[in-house]
C-alpha cells in the first residue's frame, strides 16, 4: 500500500491522473513532483495535473475522455459531472488493417492437462450438461440433476459435475424473426462446449417453438429421439438421448424423472471412461472479460490480462474478448490492429448492428455505464472503454464472431457481445472457450457452473476484503509491488494449472454460479 501521496498517469501526454492511494487523499496532499490536492480526491479517481481551461481536452489513455465543462484548476478532482463526453466514432473512414504488428516471438513448451474430444477440441473441466429446450422443462430438470448428483455422480470419479442448462427461451418467442438466430445458436454452440464432452442429452416438452431437431439439427450432433424408438425399432440398449416430457409413455411426474436419470447413466458412464491428457497450451481459448469496474480497471487488472494476453496468442492459443460498448469508443484502434481488411469489415458490421440495436431502445453505448463505475472513478464510458480494450493486449486481431457463433481459429478474436456480464459469459460459452478469465474493481461474486473463471482483483483493497473470492490481486501493480508483466506471467501459469484441473478458482469452490442468460434481440410473443 502506498503511505506517500501517489497517482498513475496511463501516457505521458495525460493531463489527469489517477489517485492510487486506499482511501483517496485530502486537500493539500502533495505529491512528489509538487503538485498539491486543492481537494479531497477519492481513490480512483482523476485529479487535474495542469490547469484546464473550459472546453479544453481531458486526456487519459492519450485519448480525450471528455471536455471541461467549466475552468478546472491544477489539483482539484475530475469528476464526471465536470465533464463533457465526446461523440461516439463514426463508422466511416476508419483505418483498416493499417498496423503492420511486429511479429511476436512464439512461446513454445507450455501444455495443460486436458480432456481431448472428438471433434478436436479439449476439455478443461469433464461434465455432463443436460441441455433443455425450454424453460417449461426447468423444474423438472433442477429436480433430476439434484438426484443423479447425490445417487450418480459419487459413483463416476472422473466426472466433475452434472449441470442442467437452463435458460428462458423455447417458447412465446418469435422463433422465426430473424435476429432468433442468436439465441438459437447460442444454445446449440452451448451444448457443444468442449467441457461437455460431446455428450448431448436434451430433455424437451414436447410442445414447445424450439423442437430438439431445430436445436440441434442433424449433421450437428447425432441424436436419437426417444419418441421415434419404437418407429425405427432401436433396441432397449440403444443412447436415448432426448427425453420428451410429454411422451405418452410418461405416467407421472418420477416416469419423467427416472428417464432423465436412466440417460444420464449412460452419458456418465462414457464421460466417466475419459482421462486427462497432456495437450499443448494452444488448446486452450480462453474468454476475457471484465464486470463491476472502477478505475484501476484499466491501470492493473486489465493490463495484466493484456499481458497474458499476448502470452497466449504467443503459445497459439484462442483468446476472445468481446464486450461491444466497452470497445466501441476505441474502434478506431481496434480496426487499425484488424490483420486484415475483411476482419476490420466484420468489426464494423458488428458495432454498426449494434449501434442499430441500441438505437431502437432510444439510447446509446452510453448507457452503460453503472453508478458504481463512477463511483469508482469512471467519468463516462469513453474512459471505461479504453481501460476495457487493453485486455486485448497488442496482438494483431484475427477473427470476429457475431454473437452466438462459434470460434474455429486461433489467436485473438473479437466475439460480439453486450458487455453484460452474464450475457457475454453465455456467448463466450457459446463459443467454446474453456476458461473464463474476469477482471473486476468494484467486487463481484460471478461464476459459472460450465468452466472455471479466474477472478482477478484491481485494486488490493478488495483483493483483502474478498480474500476468498479473488483468484489474483493485480492490485499489487498500483502499490507498486509487482509489474504488469508478472501478474501477466502470474495469471498465465494459473490459467495452465485451473485448466488441468490442478487448481480450483474460489468461484468453483465456492460453487458460484450464475445463470445462463440468452441474448434474444427478436420479439418476444
Ligand atoms: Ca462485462
Amino acid at each position: 500500500m502506498a503511505t506517500v501521496p501517489l497517482y498513475i498517469r496511463m501516457h505521458a501526454a495525460d493531463n489527469v491522473a489517477i489517485v492510487a492511494n486506499d482511501g483517496g487523499l485530502p486537500t493539500g496532499a502533495t505529491f512528489a513532483d509538487g503538485l498539491r490536492l486543492i481537494e479531497h480526491v477519492p481513490q480512483g479517481h482523476k485529479v487535474a495535473l495542469v490547469d484546464l481551461p473550459l472546453g479544453s481536452a481531458v486526456l487519459r489513455y492519450n485519448v480525450p475522455i471528455g471536455y471541461a465543462l467549466k475552468d478546472i484548476a491544477a489539483g482539484a478532482w475530475v469528476h464526471e459531472k465536470l465533464l463533457q463526453m465526446p461523440a461516439a466514432r463514426a463508422l466511416d473512414n476508419l483505418p483498416l488493417a493499417t498496423i503492420k504488428p511486429v511479429a511476436l516471438p512464439p512461446l513454445e513448451g507450455y501444455t495443460f492437462e486436458g480432456y481431448r474430444n472428438a471433434d478436436g477440441s479439449v476439455g478443461s473441466r469433464n461434465i455432463l450438461a443436460i441441455t433443455t429446450t425450454v424453460q417449461c422443462v426447468a423444474g423438472v430438470v433442477e429436480f433430476a440433476v439434484k438426484r443423479i448428483k447425490e445417487e450418480l455422480l459419487p459413483r463416476f470419479p472422473h466426472v466433475d459435475d452434472v449441470v442442467g442448462l437452463e435458460h428462458t427461451y423455447g417458447c412465446g418467442v418469435a422463433i422465426d424473426a430473424p435476429d432468433a438466430v442468436i439465441p438459437i445458436r447460442t444454445l446449440r454452440n452451448i451444448t457443444l462446449n468442449p467441457n461437455f464432452g460431446g455428450e448431448v442429452m436434451v430433455v424437451s416438452l414436447g410442445c414447445e417453438k424450439l423442437q430438439p431437431e431445430r436445436l440441434l439439427p442433424p449433421g450437428t450432433i447425432q441424436i436419437v429421439d426417444e419418441r421415434n424408438v419404437a418407429d425405427v425399432g432401436v433396441n432397449a440398449d440403444a443412447v436415448l438421448d432426448v427425453v420428451c416430457l410429454q411422451s405418452e409413455h410418461h405416467v407421472g411426474f418420477m416416469s419423467m424423472v427416472d428417464s432423465i436419470m436412466q440417460t444420464a447413466l449412460l452419458h456418465l458412464e462414457r464421460l466417466d471412461a475419459r482421462r486427462r491428457e497432456t495437450v499443448p497450451a494452444s488448446e486452450l481459448v480462453v474468454g476475457v472479460q471484465c464486470g463491476g469496474s472502477d478505475a484501476f480497471s484499466g491501470v492493473t487488472a486489465n493490463p495484466a490480462v493484456g499481458f497474458a494476453t499476448d502470452l497466449l496468442v504467443r503459445a497459439g492459443a484462442t483468446v476472445m474478448f468481446s464486450e461491444v460498448t466497452e470497445v466501441r469508443d476505441g474502434i478506431d484502434q481496434l480496426t487499425a490492429r484488424a490483420s486484415t481488411l475483411e476482419v476490420a469489415e466484420a468489426m464494423i458490421r458488428e458495432m454498426a448492428w449494434y449501434d442499430a440495436y441500441l438505437e431502437k431502445g432510444r439510447v446509446d453505448r452510453s448507457a452503460n455505464t453503472t453508478p458504481g463505475n463512477k463511483k469508482g472513478g469512471l467519468s463516462n464510458i469513453v474512459e471505461k472503454a479504453m481501460g476495457s480494450i487493453v485486455k486485448s493486449g497488442t496482438a494483431p486481431i484475427s477473427g470476429v464472431l457475431s454473437p452466438g457463433e462459434k470460434v474455429r481459429q486461433k489467436g485473438l478474436i473479437f466475439a460480439a457481445t453486450p458487455a453484460s456480464d452474464f450475457i457475454c459469459g453465455t456467448l463466450q460459452l457459446a463459443a467454446g472457450m474453456n476458461l473464463h478469465v474476469f477482471t473486476t474493481g468494484r467486487g463481484t461474486p460471478y461464476g459459472l457452473a460450465e468452466v472455471p473463471v479466474i477472478k482477478v482483483a484491481t485494486r488490493s483493497d478488495l483483493a483483502r476484503r474478498w480474500h476468498d473470492l479473488m483468484d489474483i490481486n493485480a492490485g499489487r501493480i498500483a502499490d507498486g509491488d509487482a509489474s504488469i508483466e508478472e501478474v501477466g506471467w502470474e495469471l498465465f501459469h494459473l490459467m495452465l494449472e485451473v485448466a488441468s484441473g490442478r487448481k480450483k478458482t474460489w468461484a468453483e469452490h465456492w460453487k458460484l454460479h450464475n445463470a445462463l442468460v440468452l441474448f434474444n434481440p427478436a420479439p418476444i410473443t
